[in-house]
């Protein structure tokens, strides 16, 4: 009995899910798609179709920033600070997708918080809190900053393992014509440091207070810093190391962050944690004076990020009336909302509203609609989405998996991509051979094995109340 080959299997099949959940459902998108005239291409950066919705995040991000957008990304400026776009459609029409295009948009240094409307529900912190700290992840401080700059060439990189016997930090040692420097720091920033291509010959510049390394004489640049990380880093300059250079650097953090690390309850290591906890008011007021004297001397500026807020209508009305408050003050982000509600009940009231929302919020959004993709279409993103996850379909699987596309919604049939992929390898092992493209059979076993909203909606009807609780009919169930 081959016991060694079924948990070989087994496991290699879990670390194919893991694998999968790893390049999650909007990985392969990678940008909007559009070309310098803001014009979308019918097939690029992972994006397909909706052509009018994706237009019109372009010409928001332009809004944005009017100069740059020709490059590949854009640097946002405050031009659009307090306004808000309601992305609008039917489910798995891309809201989503296209907010994630707009993030990939937009510079490195422009914040784009994503949060789900129900995340604000959360036991730690009173809902208008968790907006509050979403708003300010949004916002953006550049900070202008001069430092001392020595360079040199790499000697020598000693990277040294487990100095804590954990095996998960160590020390780098770097050796420069110039001076020795110890960076004490976990392992996966040594291995990212090593990757990062340091090597011996290589003309680094160390920024003396703050043990930044800047690569030079290459093509690239490489800036990492690790003065959070290795708050022990020693320099050791040799009688030459003389500062060479003074330049002038930029930094961008949220108006979040630095309220985290001058909060006195929290300190700057709950941004690492994830759990900061609930700001004083007080405190904020004070940044902001801090932030707006910063600007007047010239040593910061703002930059407006985008807060998305997807599935919108699981606010309630407190929490819309305080974002309709929030949009008016002069530290507001561009918030992008999604929801895929019809006219609906508006969380905490007994009234309906177009979208699930308030008309004053309403009146105050522009609104982009996101429309039904055509057979063509769903297509094509199937084949994005078979390729992202490394799975081979064949063509007439392909054909099926449209169809079901068509009939039980796209994200169904987007979620049977992996599970066919595991039913056609079971295929393989138990005939002993073939091939592990995914056939119709493949396709039609897993789509046996699960049941789409339909299906379910069917077999709670032949169920004939035998569930537990169901206090409203299922027809109701599904309308909310
Ligand atoms: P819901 O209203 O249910 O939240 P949604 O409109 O936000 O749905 P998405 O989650 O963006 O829909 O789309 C469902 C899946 O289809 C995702 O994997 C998404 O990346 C992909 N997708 C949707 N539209 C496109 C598109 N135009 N191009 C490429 N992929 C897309």
């Amino acid at each position: 009995m081959d016991i060694g080959a079924g948990i070989t299997t087994g496991t290699a099949e879990l670390r194919e899910a893991t694998k999968m959940e790893r390049i999650g459902v909007h990985s392969h998108i990678t940008g909007l798609g559009l070309d310098d005239r803001l014009e979308p291409r019918p097939n690029s950066q992972g994006m397909v179709g909706q052509m009018r919705a994706r237009k019109a995040a372009g010409v928001i991000l332009r809004m944005l920033s009017p100069s740059s957008f020709s490059s590949s990304t854009v640097s946002a400026a405050p031009g659009l600070s307090g306004r808000a776009i309601l992305l609008a459609g039917p489910p798995s029409t891309g809201k989503t997708a296209i907010a994630r295009g707009m993030a990939a948009t937009l510079g490195p240094d422009v914040p784009f918080t994503s949060i789900t409307a129900s995340e604000v529900y959360s036991l730690s912190m009173s809902k208008t809190e968790a907006l509050t700290q979403a708003l300010r992840r949004s916002i953006g401080v550049r900070i202008r900053e001069e430092e001392e700059v020595v360079e040199g060439e790499v000697v020598e990189i000693v990277v040294e393992r487990g100095i804590t016997g954990s095996g998960k930090s160590g020390r780098v040692i770097l050796k420069t014509t110039d001076m020795e420097t110890v960076y004490e720091m976990g392992g996966k920033m040594i291995d990212e440091m090593t990757k990062e291509k340091v090597l011996a010959g290589d003309i680094i510049s160390i920024t003396k207070s703050s043990g930044r390394i800047t690569k030079l004489g290459r093509s690239f640049s490489h800036s990492r810093d690790f003065s959070l990380l290795s708050p022990s880093t020693t320099f050791i300059p040799t009688p030459s190391g003389e500062i060479l250079t003074r330049r002038t650097i930029t930094h961008t953090v949220s108006l979040h962050e630095i309220d985290i690390i001058n909060s006195r309850t929290q300190g700057f290591l709950a941004l690492f944690a994830g759990d900061t906890g609930e700001v004083a008011a007080p405190l904020r007021a004070q940044i902001d004076v801090k932030v707006g004297e910063w600007r007047e001397e010239g040593k910061a500026e703002l930059v407006t990020g985008v807060l998305f807020i997807d599935e919108v209508h699981m606010l309630d009305m407190e929490c819309f009336s305080f974002l309709n408050r929030a949009l008016e003050g002069e530290l507001a982000p561009l918030v992008v909302m999604a929801s895929n509600r019809g006219v609906a009940r508006i969380r905490g009231t007994e009234m309906r509203g177009p979208h699930g929302l308030p008309p004053d919020l309403l009146d105050r959004l522009l609104i982009v609609a996101t429309s039904k993709y055509d057979a063509e279409e769903v297509r094509q993103i199937i084949k994005i989405r078979c390729q992202e996850e490394d799975v081979e379909v064949g063509p007439d699987a392909e054909d099926l998996l449209v169809e079901i596309a068509g009939d039980a919604g796209m994200r169904y049939a987007l979620g049977l991509i992996a599970v066919s992929q595991i039913v056609a390898r079971k295929r393989v092992k138990s005939s002993g051979g073939g091939s592990e493209a995914v056939e119709v059979e493949d396709l039609r076993r897993a789509y046996g094995c699960f049941m789409d909203p339909g299906r379910s909606v069917q077999w709670l009807k032949e169920q004939q109340g035998s569930l537990l609780v169901e206090e409203i009919t299922v027809s109701e169930n599904v309308r909310q």
